[in-house]
């Protein structure tokens, strides 16, 4: 069964588009990779689905809610509850510390704390980030940082995690290992997963790939490492 379903979506910045009539789906509990070149509108594709952008023309479907048609508020419902984002530049907010960083989605969306704040010292001890909870982002190493993102996107076990070139400030032995753990930590949970890359070495740990350029999904949709030259970083 797919949990998303993009229809013919066009997005404009200007007069360009970022996203050409592109469609496709995602079946429930799956895990993807959709590899695409810098500006090729892999992050405008995951601000689509997460309901932080909306599309210009064509319908984004997540489980039966057609975001195109949403307003504000029920989309700010649908990303607390139904959504997991990691970012490519950390989102963390800087004023509080990580461990309230991480708590705030369950507090916004009104949900019981301690079993929210005890999946979060399990991730975080998972990952090697506890001694992290009580101190500010800016306090952190970049990889730290992304780690703690991983937590705090985990933490109310989302449908749907997004995840926006995760592994773009690692080394190739962490990359591995952050590509890993969301796979597994995906799998855990029952979550689908879409991760957007330029690095075909993360994409091709995935066994279903997308290739975007141009906003634009090139051979039908899949990615075969055979006959498809990667694209330029
Ligand atoms: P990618 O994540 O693959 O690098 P993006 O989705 O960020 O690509 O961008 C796709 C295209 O849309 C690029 O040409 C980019 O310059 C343009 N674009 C993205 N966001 C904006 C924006 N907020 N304003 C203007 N142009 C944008
Ligand atoms: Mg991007």
């Amino acid at each position: 069964m797919s949990l998303v379903q993009v229809e013919k979506v066009s997005k404009k910045y200007g007069d360009d588009y970022a996203l050409n009539q592109l469609s496709l789906s995602l079946e429930s509990k799956d895990q993807y990779a959709i590899l695409g070149a810098s500006g090729s509108g892999k992050s405008t594709l995951l601000y689509l689905l997460g309901g932080l952008e909306k599309a210009d023309s064509g319908n984004v479907i997540v489980d039966g809610l057609n975001l195109s048609k949403m307003s504000d508020e029920k989309l700010a419902t649908y990303r607390n509850e139904l959504v997991g984002f990691i970012f490519q530049f950390h989102f963390l907010l800087p004023s509080m510390n990580c461990e309230k960083n991480i708590l705030l989605p369950a507090e916004i969306g009104a949900k019981k704390i301690g079993p929210v704040r005890k999946k979060c010292y399990e991730l975080a001890e998972y990952l090697g980030v506890t001694h992290c909870l009580k101190k500010f982002p800016y306090q952190l190493s970049g990889g730290e940082q992304q780690r703690v993102n991983i937590v705090r996107a985990l933490s109310l076990k989302p449908r749907l995690l997004l995840c926006d070139e995760p592994t773009g400030n690692l080394d190739s032995e962490n990359s591995a290992k952050v590509t890993g753990l969301l796979k597994s930590l995906a799998r855990e949970f029952g979550s689908t997963l879409a991760v957007v890359t330029h690095d075909p070495g993360v994409a091709e740990k995935f066994e279903k790939r997308f290739v975007l350029k141009d906003g634009m999904l090139s051979q039908e949709g899949f990615f075969h490492p055979t006959n498809e030259p990667p694209p330029a970083p």
